[in-house]
């Protein structure tokens, strides 16, 4: 199709966590959207992750939030556990969809993939998948945008929704550098421990480790290496050396430890953050969710950024006359609270690398405090 030209018809690239909701909001408020995901699958790798009570939040906005929750495992309390086995107190985190609903959600990835993709169909979003943008062009109120497959769309809206190495934001010609912190995260989808119904994690002397319930059955061990450069290990090597890693721990670890050899998904992957400074929107064109700002894992809040950048996109393009002021009021009402974000993920993993795991837990609650305010 060589696209259509209207005034609410936007073009997102990336079918990814940020680019599912946006549509979805968007579709919602009238948009007739259309999003390009360079993946020509709709598989999605097999780790889980954790909503927090923001995620479930906005979630909840798109009528999504049951869904996740009965299709993940509801949880409240992250326990944290000292270097020596023994408990290092338990944080009870705000329950921000209702007294009695849980705080925070664990998910497989390819269910809350699914939960999305579907939700955003029903709303009439056309999902292209094995496509991408090659150039973006602002033509007066419209933006042109060529497609991969020799395709052209003049849409009202660009949304670049990507990833941390977003090509949309370079195609804006917007700039960022993504930080290598010295950390490699693990996470290996394991049978969940019958003890296992909230957030544990581990400090190690060297590592920190953790587990998260992500349906009644599984859960998932996550390790973060400390000190180390950027390597990619071959797949053979990946089970025994998170075997290795995790004889470090003591306590409940070691129940742990023997689950991961069952375990049918290992993966290993750099912390990598970024923060796009500056403006994230050019003409009619716009950046969000990982692309204009990652951090690193640590808060478990990437996704929930994500997912409010979508909301608030919708709602201010709503407000105001023209896409370009809608996407000023975007940037401007997002942008503190995304830094910030970004910066205490940062200073967490910083803690970690030199072994600070105390200083570092007040920190994670000042994050999940500000993420608690309104988006
Ligand atoms: C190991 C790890 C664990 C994490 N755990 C958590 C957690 O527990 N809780 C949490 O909230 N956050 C977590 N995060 C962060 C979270 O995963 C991200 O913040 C979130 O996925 C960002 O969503 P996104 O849609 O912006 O980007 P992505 O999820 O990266 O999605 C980008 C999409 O764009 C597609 N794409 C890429 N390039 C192109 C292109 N050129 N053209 C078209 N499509 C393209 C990709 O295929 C993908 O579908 C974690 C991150 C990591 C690395």
């Amino acid at each position: 199709m060589n696209g259509y030209r209207g005034a609410r018809t936007a073009m997102i690239v990336g079918a990814g966590v940020a680019g599912l909701t946006a549509a979805t909001a968007l579709a919602g408020a009238g948009w007739q959207v259309e999003i390009a995901e360079v993946n020509p699958s709709r598989a999605t790798s097999g780790w889980g992750l954790c909503l927090t009570g923001p995620a479930l939040r906005a979630l909840a906005e798109l009528g999504l939030a049951d869904d996740c929750l009965t299709a993940g495992y509801g949880m409240s309390v992250i326990t944290h556990v000292d270097v020596d086995g023994e408990p290092a107190g338990r944080a009870r985190l705000p329950r921000l969809i209702g007294a009695r609903q849980p705080a925070m959600a664990g998910i497989a990835r390819p269910v809350l993939h699914r939960i999305l993709h579907t939700e955003a169909e029903q709303r009439g979003v056309v999902v292209q998948q094995g496509l991408t943008v090659t150039a973006v062009d602002q033509e007066g109120e419209l933006v042109r945008v060529q497609l991969s497959d020799g395709t052209v769309r003049q849409v009202a809206l660009l949304v670049g929704a990507d990833g941390i190495r977003s090509s949309a934001r370079s195609l804006l010609g917007l700039e960022t550098s993504l930080g290598y912190h010295g950390q490699m995260v693990w996470r290996a989808l394991v049978p969940r421990p019958q003890w296992a119904t909230g957030i544990h994690q581990f400090a190690g002397k060297a590592d920190t480790a953790g587990l998260v319930p992500i349906s009644a059955g599984q859960a998932y061990v996550f390790l973060t290496e400390n000190g180390v450069e950027q390597s990619v290990l071959p797949e053979a090597e990946l089970v025994p050396r998170l075997q290795q890693l995790l004889e470090a721990f003591p306590g409940r670890v070691e129940e742990i430890r023997p689950l991961v050899s069952v375990s049918e998904s290992v993966v290993r992957r750099p912390v990598l953050t970024a923060f796009l400074e500056g403006a994230w929107n050019r003409g009619n064109g716009v950046v969000i969710g990982d692309a204009a700002h990652a951090p690193a894992p640590q808060m478990a809040s990437g996704a929930a950024l994500a997912i409010e950048d979508g909301l608030v996109l919708a709602e201010e393009l709503g407000r105001h006359r023209s896409v370009g002021a809608g996407l000023d009021a975007f940037v401007s009402r997002r942008g503190q609270r995304c830094r910030t974000l970004v910066e205490t993920s940062v200073a967490i993993a910083g803690l970690e690398h030199a072994q600070r795991h105390r200083e570092a837990y007040p920190l994670t609650d000042a994050g999940h405090r500000l993420m608690a305010e309104p988006a």
